[in-house]
């Protein structure tokens, strides 16, 4: 088949209708989770209430309530068919990982029965020393152990029971993402709830939440199979742009074409089954982009439910005749993909602590828990940059789209002015709810709703919406744990020492709230002159700007690693709780062993198919017009008539010269990367050579211009971003 035949099987591509399940979407929402209605209807009294205990004290299941428990939820799952089950964690790969075990065992009588008891539901040992562990696990110690974090419920894909486990090694160190994040998450917690007891005291726990925003590509997956590079990498690594792409701004919130249409709603039943809030759906900005987010929950919760989500995805696509990409620079020349992560904290008593209060001190407490993520910010804005690099989001990280290689927050208009504003007047003034007492001067007032939300800056990577924050650099294919355990982490951090400098001005004889105040004073000051900025985060004045600031403008990444291992970071994360240092120092190695694999089959696959597919293709037409010339000098006797030939000849001549050249310089430069030993400098060797594909992309895209279109190999960026 050719290009054109690839194009017109994928534009006359039949819509395949979603399967709407009868009902209500209420009627079969979280049909497929083992929820506290299940565990009400399915366990004894005794299984469910330990179990509703080490859900809420987040302590480990013992043997006797892990087998009542196992009792019930076999029930539920034969019930559905269940005949597998699977430990389903989050290793330090893309993804999830599960080993399918069948549920039958010998009845001792010639048969089989099924089986599935407390030992299998609380812990299993995979063999696990192909994944990543950045020698924690040597390879003659290749046990690791998951075990079930009943904090996540267990669900049902197709014909398998899936139990969330957190991965560890046999030494005690995390192997994967969900075991650092529960520790922020308690972390965070922990060090909230003293502040929130100034405030309330019957709180007892704090809540991190978050509400993801995935963004994605589709294409047709004929189209797909033919671009290797797609296939491989998850991207072009060329490819000529389209004359139209997005500057019309016609796709962003468009009519979802058909085709995707029905691809959403499976998704979405499909999510909504699995008790997943999928909420919205949109066209995004470039063409053949989309998003879809949920109704935010509680950070582990929703992170578990996004990798649900991106794995249904990629299943959902394929019946729709689409493939997924989740990679964050899918094309040139177009938005990649991001996973805007909002999040916020709130207490077990309704609070949310980044929203205004309903009083003066509500609007306090609101306050307080702002400053001292901005703070948190401030401090670790390198460390929270590393926290969302990667080999893939490197593509968009300060590349004039979403999010510059600054870590700085945007505040919006109200709540700058709020701020200046404290700084001004005297510590026990109120913060009111504007509107709700007359106007007089000197008192700080917050509108009880943000009405100017509208102000977002789309250049900040983290920026306050109203009730949360937006971390707005996390990638689209990332783990949003990463992220969100480093933030949390270093909220916890700072909260720890908030509160100290709060009991040092109460020890001062101070009232409770000038405490706060005064301690908040100095961290207003400061945050309001470095992390805070409205600005275009995009311009080069910024950048300049940002390094008078003090804060981080690496764009590096392999080198932005190293932030997780300086003292300032060793301190946050041991003090906290949520890494040791040699967990820190392992999850370095990962990090960039895998920025080195990235990079390397990308350079690999570059390299080939510019010589099995690029250069062929130009030569052909090199051929081709080479006869056309030979064939007029022996009607005319001269070449009078070629001027156009001879020009194109040229082109493909220099073109194919220097992809060749290109081409081999990169297999050179791999060579001696690869004898690198330390991961650390062949990761940095690898940067270059990341770089040096940029190089070797622009003479295939002008060969792209030049050769042929019947004889173009590849389908082309028009066709992969138009057909839907
Ligand atoms: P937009 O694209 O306008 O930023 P979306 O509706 O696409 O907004 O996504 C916003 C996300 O933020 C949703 O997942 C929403 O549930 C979530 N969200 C709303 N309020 C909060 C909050 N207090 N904490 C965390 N996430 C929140
Ligand atoms: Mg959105």
């Amino acid at each position: 088949m050719d290009r054109f035949d690839l194009v017109k099987e994928s534009f006359e591509r039949k819509e395949v209708p979603a399967e709407v399940p009868a009902g209500k979407t209420s009627d079969y929402f979280g049909e497929l989770v083992f929820d506290r209605k299940k565990m009400c209807k399915y366990l004894d009294a005794e299984s469910l209430h330990a179990l509703l205990d080490c859900i809420e004290g987040g302590h480990a299941l013992d043997r006797k309530t892990a087998d009542g428990v196992a009792k019930g939820m076999k029930e539920w799952a034969m019930e559905h068919g269940v005949t597998h089950v699977t430990h389903w964690f989050q290793p330090l790969t893309e993804g999830t990982a599960e080993k399918h075990d069948s549920l039958i065992d010998y009845d001792g009588k010639g048969g089989v029965i099924e089986t599935f008891d407390g030992k299998m539901l609380a812990q299993q040992e995979p063999d696990a020393s192909s994944f990543p562990s950045g020698g924690i696990r040597a390879t003659f110690e290749a046990r690791g152990y998951t075990a079930w974090d009943p904090t996540s419920p267990v669900f049902i894909l197709d014909d398998t029971l899936c139990i969330p486990t957190v991965f560890i090694s046999y030494t005690g160190e995390a192997l994967d993402y969900k075991t650092p994040l529960k520790k922020a998450l308690k972390a965070v917690s922990d060090a909230a709830v003293p502040i929130c007891k100034l405030f309330d005291p019957s709180v007892s726990k704090v809540y991190s939440y978050l509400g993801w925003e995935q963004e994605y590509f589709l294409v047709d997956e004929a189209l797909y199979a033919a671009r290797t590079d797609l296939m491989i990498t998850g991207r072009t690594l060329f490819g000529h742009n389209s004359s139209k792409n997005q500057q019309l701004d016609d796709h962003y919130f468009g009519a979802i074409p058909t085709r995707v249409a029905a691809f959403m709603r499976d998704l979405e039943i499909a999510g909504h089954r699995l008790g997943i809030p999928i909420k919205t759906r949109h066209n995004e900005v470039a063409p053949n982009q989309f998003e879809l987010a949920p109704i935010y929950g509680e950070t582990n919760l929703a992170n578990d439910q996004n990798q649900i989500v991106m794995n249904l995805m990629g299943r959902i696509a394929r019946k729709h005749g689409f493939v997924v990409l989740l990679h964050e620079k899918p094309f040139d020349g177009v938005n990649g993909s991001g996973k805007h992560n909002n999040w916020s904290l709130g207490t077990d008593k309704g609070a949310q602590l980044l929203a205004p209060g309903k009083d003066a001190k509500g609007n306090l407490q609101f306050v307080t828990f702002f400053v001292n993520v901005l703070a948190a910010v401030q401090k670790h804005n390198a460390l929270l940059k590393a926290s969302i690099a990667s080999a893939t989001n490197a593509h968009r990280l300060g590349a004039n789209e979403a999010p510059p290689a600054i870590v700085s927050a945007f505040l919006g208009r109200t709540m700058t002015e709020v701020l200046h504003k404290l700084l001004e007047v005297p510590s026990d003034t109120p913060i009111e709810i504007a509107g709700k007492k007359s106007k007089s001067v000197g008192l700080v007032e917050i509108p009880e709703v943000f009405v100017d939300n509208t102000d977002r800056n789309r250049t900040s990577p983290f920026a306050f919406t109203g009730n949360r924050f937006e971390f707005r650099a996390v990638g689209s294919c990332a783990n949003c744990a990463g992220a969100m355990t480093t933030l949390n982490a270093a909220v916890a951090e700072q909260l720890i020492a908030f509160k100290a400098d709060v009991e040092q001005e109460i020890a001062k004889g101070k009232k409770v709230n000038v405490a706060i105040m005064d301690a908040l004073k100095p961290i207003i000051k400061s945050v309001l002159g470095t992390v805070c900025f409205d600005g275009n985060g995009y311009s080069e004045e910024w950048k300049k700007e940002a390094v008078k600031r003090g804060l981080d403008v690496e764009t590096n990444v392999p080198k932005m690693f190293c932030e997780f291992t300086k003292p300032a970071a060793i301190e946050m994360f041991t003090k906290t709780g949520v890494y040791t240092e040699k967990e820190l120092e392992a999850r370095n190695e990962v990090k960039w062993e895998t920025y080195v694999k990235k990079v390397q089959i990308e350079s690999r696959v570059m390299v080939r198919m510019a010589l099995n597919h690029i250069i062929p293709a130009a030569l052909e037409y090199k051929a081709k017009l080479l006869q056309e010339v030979a064939l007029a000098k022996s009607i005319y006797g001269n070449l009078d008539g070629c001027a156009t030939e001879l020009k194109i000849l040229d082109d493909i001549n220099k073109y194919v010269e220097e992809v060749r050249v290109k081409a081999s310089a990169m297999k050179e430069a791999r060579k001696a990367a690869n004898a690198i030993e330390d991961g650390y400098e062949r990761a940095l060797a690898y940067h270059e050579i990341a770089e040096s594909l940029f190089a070797l992309r622009r003479p295939i895209d002008k060969l792209e211009e030049v050769v042929d279109n019947k004889m173009w190999p590849l389908p082309k960026y028009r066709e992969m971003l138009f057909i839907s």
